[in-house]
């Protein structure tokens, strides 16, 4: 009836391209991040929310400042992406699931998901809105491995905002596919944003966004619009 579009990744190192079922997302799992969250790290078990397919954006993509906010902020966060189904997927059991990572960021609505957080209402208007997951191109397994330390980083216009290593996740990548496998079953083309270091900060129409995962890539955005609309 309509023609609509596949959400796709590219696949580094080969034509092919990953189909993207279901994005994931960890919240708060980086103590540091848990803190300015207002959150406790060392009691929270770790919970989840999602993004729609649809609001992928590829590398090097111009993101439009999206509508209703005043406070869109930046996160930069490991990505999973799953290349093999399953539900209760045991810690151990894990990596075999995973296809590859890739460097994403959780764009973020700052003051709708503070006011849904008062309210106890929803995050989707404050984390699933239109052009909210820029994502890098997919490593496979066979090209990085499963990356478990190394810097994470994001810098804005060349200044430094975030800084961590993967060794400060709160819940390892097996033990967030494993919880997560409780609660949904797991497909192939399923994504999972792991939660990002502290340093989040606001974005603003003209920046030039710019980070990385050591050892898996980078991603580059630019927010559209004219500088400090
Ligand atoms: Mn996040």
């Amino acid at each position: 009836m309509f023609d609509v579009p596949r959400p796709s990744l590219p696949v580094s190192g080969s034509n092919e391209v990953f189909p993207v079922r279901r994005i994931y997302c960890v919240g708060r799992n980086y103590a540091a991040h848990a803190r300015e969250s207002g959150g406790d790290p060392d009691r929270e078990a770790p919970f989840y929310f999602m993004k729609p397919a649809d609001a992928l954006m590829p590398n090097d993509a111009r993101v439009p400042y999206p509508p209703r906010t005043s406070n869109l902020h930046h996160e930069i966060e490991l990505v999973v992406a799953i290349g093999r189904g399953g539900k209760d997927i045991p810690v151990e059991g894990a990596p075999a699931h995973i296809f590859g990572y890739a460097v994403g960021i959780d764009l973020t609505r700052r003051d709708l998901q503070t006011n849904a957080k008062n309210a106890g209402r929803p995050w989707d208007t404050a984390k699933g809105f239109d052009h909210s997951a820029p994502v890098s191109a997919i490593h496979t397994v066979a090209e990085v491995g499963h990356p478990a330390s190394g810097r994470i980083w994001l810098e804005v216009n060349g200044e430094p905002r975030q800084d961590g290593d993967l060794e400060e996740l709160i819940w390892s990548v097996p033990e967030a596919i494993a919880e997560l496998s409780t609660l949904f079953a797991l497909a192939p083309g399923d994504l999972i944003f792991t939660g990002t270091p502290a340093g989040v900060g606001p974005l603003v129409a003209g920046d030039i966004v710019r980070g990385g995962v050591e050892a898996v890539d980078e991603i580059r955005i630019a927010i559209a619009g004219k500088r400090g609309q």
